[in-house]
């Protein structure tokens, strides 16, 4: 039995004030979700105020991002061990954000989901077609070949430790959401492919769907058999929005 996991991408939004309001906000209302986790990636700016007000609630948080090296001369970069230092459990890897608007190739994403492992942090590794790639038939073929990027670098034991999120790129901030069986089918598409390296590993991997999911339309999402929570962008700006979602998947 897959535990559900509802991680929210606060991107580069808010203020010290405002995330204030929303760590607060979703503290008070996660008594109402009963089985699903929950995680909150905020700006690493964030993270120490993140830490403060999560210690000791159900509540986990993790990183955007991070560098695939562990310290050195990385003007701008943020290392495993730092997101160590504020005791994030997770960190979102190759998001479509950093691989559309900062070129991260396959090989780069797969460095940093090595580099999360290794630190002892669960990487998100964000997978996706871009809206020509689906049209033109190369869905799956995409998610593959980001997928198998991971696999080559570390063997699919490394799944394991991680979770996929399964964002198609037109599906993210546009309001679009793939259809419950459109995201089905990609999410079965990537639970075999695991399979055909490791079946266990397959069968116990959370692959989470993000993409415009509200809480009007996460509980079918959720509901089918290989969706196993979200990676929640704008929706989870709003803590009860967020906890909405949250609820929908228990
Ligand atoms: C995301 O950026 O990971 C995301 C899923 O965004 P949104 O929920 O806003 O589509």
């Amino acid at each position: 039995m897959r535990r559900p996991l509802v991680a929210g991408n606060w991107k580069m939004n808010g203020s010290l004030e405002s995330i204030r309001g929303l760590l607060d906000g979703i503290k008070r209302g996660i008594g109402r979700v009963k089985s699903a986790e929950v995680a909150v990636c905020p700006p690493y700016v964030y993270l120490p105020e993140t830490q403060k007000r999560l210690t000791g609630s159900e509540i986990a948080w993790g990183g955007q991002d991070l560098s695939t090296e562990m310290s050195g001369a990385y003007t701008g970069e943020v290392a495993a061990p730092m997101l160590n230092d504020f005791c994030c459990k997770y960190v979102i890897v190759g998001h479509s954000e950093r691989r559309g608007y900062h070129a991260e190739s396959d090989e780069l994403v797969a460095k940093k989901f090595a580099a999360a492992r290794a630190a002892g942090l669960m990487p998100i590794l964000c997978v996706g077609e871009t809206l020509e790639e689906r049209e033109a038939g190369t869905t799956n073929a995409v998610v593959a070949r980001q997928l198998d990027a991971v696999i080559a670098l570390q063997e699919a034991d490394a799944l394991a430790d991680g979770v996929v999120a399964y964002e198609p790129v037109w599906a993210i901030g546009t309001g679009r959401t793939a259809t419950p069986e459109q995201a089905q089918e990609v999410h079965a598409f990537i639970r075999a492919r695991v399979a055909e390296s490791n079946q266990d590993v397959a069968e116990g991997l959370r692959i989470l769907y993000g993409g415009s999911m509200k809480p009007d339309n996460a509980k079918e999402l959720i509901g089918k058999p290989d969706i196993d929570g979200g990676l929640i962008g704008g929706a989870s700006l709003k803590a009860e929005d967020f906890l909405g979602i949250c609820t929908a998947a228990d």
